[in-house]
């Protein structure tokens, strides 16, 4: 079976992760949908929240979307779960060139693991956790840019 891990902070997911997520569907047969935890990085949700996030989004697809999480090196994580194929997800330019050094960075420290890049719909290119949650905050309407349930706890969460 072709599985590919998909990491990520996902805090929250967005509308641009779920287009990755499905396309990355058509691609592979099985996605691991990880969730980085790092002590480092102050998030809006829990990693247990952002897990059940994820989870409410693709209620049909439990079969071919795992949802985890995992702390430290990802292509250890790759080796714990027998994956060799990263997959991730390109927006504008921005994103290129930290992309290229995660991957080679990935490489160097496995050379099993190779990493595999899709984009967005269109209408998702931009569209980021941050800037969502910068949006929210500020009282913007975000409502378009992530799913309908996530709107939801994320208003909760900045108490509106
Ligand atoms: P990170 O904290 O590493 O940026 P994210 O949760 O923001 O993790 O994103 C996980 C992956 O999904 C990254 O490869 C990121 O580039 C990709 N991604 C996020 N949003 C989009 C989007 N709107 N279009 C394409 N790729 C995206």
């Amino acid at each position: 079976m072709s599985v590919a891990i998909y990491p990520g902070s996902f805090d929250p997911i967005t509308n641009g992760h779920v287009s990755i997520i499905r396309s990355g569907l058509v691609v592979f047969e099985k996605l691991i949908v990880a969730v980085l935890s790092n002590p480092k990085k102050q998030p809006l949700f829990t990693v247990n929240e952002r897990i059940q996030m994820i989870r409410e989004v693709f209620p049909k697809e439990e079969a071919q979307i795992e949802v985890d999480s995992f702390e430290g090196l990802l292509v250890d994580y790759c080796d714990r779960k027998g994956a060799r194929v990263v997959l991730r997800g390109l927006r504008a330019v921005a994103d290129f060139e930290y992309e290229l050094q995660m991957a080679n960075m990935n490489r160097h420290l496995n050379t099993k693991v190779e990493t595999v890049f899709l984009m967005a719909k269109d209408a998702y290119f931009y569209v980021s956790s941050n800037l969502v949650k910068e949006a929210a905050t500020l009282g913007g309407d975000v409502s378009k840019l992530v799913p309908a349930s996530v709107a939801d706890k994320l208003y909760a969460k900045l108490g509106r």
